[in-house]
């Protein structure tokens, strides 16, 4: 057993769903661990921290780069997300990743699929209610590469925060059978959640973008202090216009488990952001 266990780590890159589903039970029958990473490519240190994750949980890791049609708006990036397969090999190979799962959209969606997962109400709300159809996207096609290869763990960043507490919600209520391990923001050194899209902006709008990790401290620093909304939200949106955003879609303070507004002061809060600096829409959040 210790042998196969240590034995058989050839990074591999797999394509279709047959070839996914196969290795993962070739080492679910040699009684390996799986984590899996999905993930839309362009990768950085945000993702690898979720890789490393999988990795300290589980005898074998695998990524999914898969630029998911479904989950995006008819005005929104599709076609010009970044795309950037040949560094994203290279990175999951040197960071140790047994398997890439990168298939295309005909495989994944073959003619005919129109079936669909969506959560109502934790999904509705925040991004939701500005991006329509975004979470049903993601429930959908998540939850196709959980069944499709069936892994011990899944992990997810706490960056996109609604969508970790949507994914909990729809494997709780379909009986997937996966742990769902929530991983922490990777920022740059200056408070930046590091993301795919930052490289869309320009030079001076990338010395703005940190002001939106310093203003949701802040706006959560206040809160501690006895501050509430509406009077806090506004003084973090006028803040955030101030410091150079464009247009802030919201700014929040909610409960942490269920992202309803606080009745209760006693229960963990976060405050979530999304705001437009140029270009890019950029998101974040910070616990309370
Ligand atoms: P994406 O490729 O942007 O769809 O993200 C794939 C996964 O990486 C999701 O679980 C994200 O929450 C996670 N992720 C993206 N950016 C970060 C970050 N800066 N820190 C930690 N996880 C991240």
């Amino acid at each position: 057993m210790v042998g196969s266990k240590a034995g058989d780590r050839k990074f591999r890159i797999v394509r279709t769903v047959a070839e996914f589903r196969e290795q993962v039970s070739a080492w679910h029958r040699n009684d390996l661990r799986v984590g899996f990473v999905p993930t839309m490519g362009a990768l950085h240190v945000g993702h690898m921290s979720l890789i490393r994750r999988a990795q300290e949980m589980t005898d074998r890791t695998v990524a999914s780069i898969f630029v998911n049609p479904r989950q995006f708006g008819p005005n929104e990036d599709f076609a010009v997300y970044p795309r950037a397969e040949g560094k994203d090999t290279l990175l999951l190979a040197e960071g140790g990743v047994d398997l890439l799962f990168a298939p295309s959209v005909e495989e994944m969606y073959p003619g005919g699929a129109v079936t669909k997962v969506s959560v109502p109400g934790i999904g509705d709300i925040l991004e939701g209610e500005y991006r329509p159809g975004f979470f049903t996207g993601v429930a959908t096609v998540v939850t196709k590469l959980l069944l499709q290869a069936q892994p011990d763990v899944a992990v997810f960043g706490e960056k996109d925060y609604q969508q970790l507490l949507v994914i909990r919600r729809m494997v709780q209520d379909l009986d997937i059978p996966v742990q769902i391990e929530g991983a922490p923001t990777e920022r740059e050194d200056d408070g930046l959640a590091c993301s795919s899209r930052n490289q869309y902006l320009t030079e001076n709008e990338r010395a703005v973008a940190p002001q939106l990790y310093q203003i949701i401290n802040a706006v959560a620093e206040r809160y501690r202090k006895g501050e509430r909304p509406p009077e806090l939200t506004h003084w973090g949106k006028q803040a955030l216009l101030d410091a150079g955003f464009g247009h802030v879609d919201y700014l929040e303070v909610r409960d942490a488990e269920t992202l309803q507004g606080l009745s209760d002061p006693a229960r963990a809060a976060r405050v979530l952001v999304a705001a437009w600096l140029g270009k890019p829409r950029l998101i974040d959040n910070v616990p309370v």
